[in-house]
């Protein structure tokens, strides 16, 4: 059997008590246990959040908290401002058109981060705009937007700013009280190291008064009705009980490690990939590079798709390819949730050597030389 690797930028790897937790004997999820275990998990998931707002959880992917957030969120007549960098960005704009509301976009070049002054320019020329929506790390190009300066800009005015922190949340940081942002979502494939299933959102006192107002359609992603029902510990429908069951796990390993030293490893893992590209020689794509993953523009003669598959079939090592635009261009290489520095070095490693298999003139050892220096000059100054 061939050993498997998964660099994607979700689903990511789960630690292992997370997969035992779930081969256990299913429980019923209006039992005391399970009353118990959805109040622990939506109290740690605060911490993760960097907030003392509520947690509400749904079962669905993260895209059913980003649609809760639109459709609980917003009026029929609304305008929204939506930063579209990527895939991701442009996936807001979808949703508040699918309810009928009217955005207004701001185009971002792929690969590069929103220029705050460009939002600040919007909102002066519409004070109308209900909400901003814009999203922690654009997955489809690896880029990290400034969220903190974003919220600076809202946080004093009736507009909300709404985050998708979907696959950053636990990687990047994100202070979601102390930067005043006044909604997050996220899900559990990612950061949060549990399989796909479970979405997630916190809301402000500022959003929870807008949902008082919202009049468009919502029923199963009603955030009042999932909030009210968590709190008490309960749910208003059947929830993925054995997914919660492994995000106590999850959640138990980023308490323990704390969200700041969990933030700050992602970084060290970030900034190791990073440096080893630099030395293989290839350039990254993403201007602002977020600690989430890595994405790296391939030379044209490197058919992307073509290696990615490679690396999959031959190697077992999983990379993200480019999505959109971007397909057969970049390749992205994730260090997400369950992960170390010795991954990194497994991943950089099996890059070189992929390259160097296609024939690709790299020299070999220089990526993985690179991330060790780097990994190594923070040990000596963190231990
Ligand atoms: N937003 C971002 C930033 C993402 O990375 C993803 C998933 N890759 C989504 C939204 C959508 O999440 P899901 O596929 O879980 O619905």
């Amino acid at each position: 059997m061939q050993k498997k690797y998964l660099f994607t930028p979700g689903p990511t790897p789960i630690p292992p008590e997370a997969l035992l937790a779930m081969a256990q004997p299913i429980d019923y999820h209006r039992s005391e246990d399970a009353v118990a275990l959805i109040k622990d998990v939506l109290e740690k998931l605060k911490h993760v959040f960097q907030t003392e707002n509520d947690v509400l959880f749904l079962t669905s992917s993260g895209t059913g908290a980003m649609d809760g957030a639109v459709a609980n969120l917003l009026c029929r007549n609304d305008k929204v401002l939506v930063i579209r960098s990527g895939k991701f960005g442009e996936r807001w704009a979808e949703i508040c058109e699918a309810y009928g509301v009217e955005v207004i976009r701001i185009d971002v070049t792929w690969g590069n981060s929103v220029a705050p002054e460009v939002v600040e320019a919007q909102l002066t020329t519409h004070p109308d705009i209900k909400a901003v929506f814009a999203t922690l790390c654009e997955t489809s190009t690896g880029a990290l937007h400034d969220i903190e300066v974003l919220a600076s800009l809202t946080q004093s005015t009736p507009t909300l700013l709404v985050v998708d922190a979907v696959s950053a949340l636990g990687a990047d940081d994100l202070q979601m009280d102390n930067w005043g942002v006044d909604v997050v979502v996220s899900c559990s494939q990612k950061g949060l190291m549990t399989p796909p299933g479970l979405a997630f959102a916190a809301l402000n006192h500022r959003a929870w008064e807008a949902t008082e107002q919202s009049d468009l359609p919502k029923y199963y992603l009603d955030f009042r009705k999932a909030h009210q029902r968590g709190l008490e510990g309960s749910v208003p429908y059947t929830p993925a009980i054995t997914l919660l069951t492994a995000l106590q796990y999850a959640l138990n390993h980023i308490c323990a490690e704390g969200i700041r030293n969990t933030i700050a490893r992602h970084n060290r893992m970030a900034i190791a990939t990073r440096s080893a590209l630099k030395a293989i020689g290839l350039p990254l794509f993403a201007t602002s590079p977020a600690n989430t993953l890595t994405s790296i523009r391939l030379p044209k003669e490197i058919d992307g798709k073509a290696f990615v598959n490679m690396m999959r079939e031959k190697h077992g090592i999983t990379y993200a390819g480019g999505q959109g635009e971007l397909s057969g261009k970049i390749v992205r290489i994730a260090h997400l949730g369950w992960m170390n520095e010795n991954d990194v070095i497994v991943a950089v490693s099996a890059f070189e050597r992929g390259l160097a298999e296609i024939g690709y003139d790299v020299p070999l050892g220089a990526g993985v030389a690179a991330a060790q220096e780097v990994l190594t000059k923070f040990t000596d100054q963190e231990c």
